[in-house]
């Protein structure tokens, strides 16, 4: 990776504790880069107005930023039609409105539906099923974090109502069979929803290849703002499912008897829409692509390689989701997250020693509960990366790694 994209984050520069900082926290949420920052303080200064209602100059050029912005999302993922792409206010928001309005749109069954999801799902795909009366059906996995797809293919009944799973693990790094397990759903007739949080920001995400039904993104995952995330689906099925949110925007008419609702794809976006985060958004995406999809994922699969091989080296180590056979480790774990625990030493302790030494990780159960059960363990550290991330990086982190274990 050129090195020159690093002057593009400023905070990459900074110390902590007298340390230069080493942020390896990044499936948390990344960096911004300058342009994304800039975008945002420029449309502020000297744009802003609400889209879509104003006839004035400035309603009509923050419209069309806004609208701009819609459209460079649906080439980033490859969608047929910008009626596909929802803003809203991130994956989490985006599971919220599709369980809702299929619960809603479901209503008249009187049946309680089930969603099949795995083992490995963070908790935005689970509770928001929960919360609207979906039964889960779980999709088992082995020790390595592969998915058993056979017994996935015995979970469908003539209940299931989707399948909901994450594209890539947000604690193992483990990237699923999305397409394969879209097709086994789509012979039964079911669609499936994709948890894209951790496959956007570091691989090719195409929905036409994917063929998934609905797929759910977070900006600020992928160096954009906070605030602002997308969720695709297909025009048929937006089509048919109820709006999510009532209010301005998504309405045609309204009258207190009756009121109709707008087209695709502002049936789904109720009030004043987060615009300049579209646009910066928007920013993020052209930026990633200018360094392009293929170079990020390629660079973050050398640096994970290189992280486990070296980490592989402590002894009282154990990686979660990585099986002992190394081509096995590297094919699991090329997108982000490696996840583990050195054997008579709280993760957390770990977390907080190397937070002194300048090195930002994540310890807890990264929301995943049930995959913590299934580990068997309380909760992991967990490392992530980054674009701009170098082995030098990962050099200090093993330095760092070592030193709070000696300490011990
Ligand atoms: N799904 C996965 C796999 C995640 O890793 C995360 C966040 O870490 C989310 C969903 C929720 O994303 P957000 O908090 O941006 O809505």
């Amino acid at each position: 990776m050129n090195k020159s994209i690093r002057d593009d984050f400023p905070i990459l520069s900074r110390s902590v504790y007298g340390r230069p900082l080493v942020y390896l926290d990044n499936a948390a949420t990344t960096q911004k880069p300058r342009q994304v920052v800039e975008a945002i303080a420029d449309e502020y200064y000297n744009v802003n107005a609400n889209v879509h209602r104003g006839v004035h100059f400035l309603s009509q050029q923050a419209t069309d930023l806004h609208e701009q912005s819609r459209e460079t999302v649906r080439r980033f993922i490859n969608a047929h039609s910008t009626n596909e792409i929802i803003f809203t206010r991130g994956t989490t928001e985006s599971i919220n409105l599709l369980a809702r309005t299929l619960a809603q749109y479901d209503s008249n069954t009187g049946e309680v539906g089930e969603v099949i999801v795995s083992q490995m799902e963070h908790h935005s795909n689970i509770v928001p099923w929960q919360l609207n009366g979906f039964k889960l059906r779980v999709i088992p996995m082995s020790d390595e974090g592969v998915l058993d797809i056979d017994a996935y293919q015995k979970l469908f009944s003539p209940q299931t109502r989707m399948v909901s799973v994450t594209h890539v693990s947000n604690v193992m790094g483990v990237i699923n069979p999305v397409e394969e397990i879209t097709r086994i759903a789509h012979e039964h007739g079911v669609p499936v929803l994709i948890d894209g949080a951790q496959s956007t920001p570091h691989m090719t995400v195409d929905m036409q290849a994917l063929g998934c039904d609905f797929f759910a993104f977070s900006g600020h995952k992928i160096y954009g703002p906070t605030g602002i995330g997308v969720f695709y689906g297909k025009e048929e099925w937006l089509d048919k499912l109820p709006p999510y949110q009532g209010g301005g925007e998504m309405i045609k008419n309204v009258s207190f008897e009756h009121t109709t609702f707008n087209e695709l794809p502002y049936k789904f976006e109720a009030g004043t829409p987060d615009y300049v985060g579209s646009h910066a958004l928007a920013v993020a995406l052209d930026y990633v692509s200018q360094i392009g999809m293929e170079v990020i994922h390629q660079h973050e699969a050398e640096l994970t390689t290189y992280a486990v091989q070296q980490m592989q080296t402590i002894p009282g180590i154990r990686i979660y989701g990585n099986s002992q056979h190394s081509t096995v480790n590297c094919q699991l774990s090329s997108a982000g997250p490696v996840s583990f625990n050195v054997e008579g030493i709280h993760h957390l302790d770990l977390g907080t020693l190397l937070d002194r030494l300048g090195i930002a990780v994540r310890t807890g159960h990264h929301c995943a509960e049930p995959l913590m059960h299934r580990l068997g363990v309380e909760g992991t550290v967990r490392i992530s990366f980054g674009l701009y991330n170098t082995i030098d990086e990962i050099d200090t982190f093993i330095a760092g790694l070592r030193r709070v274990i000696q300490m011990f």
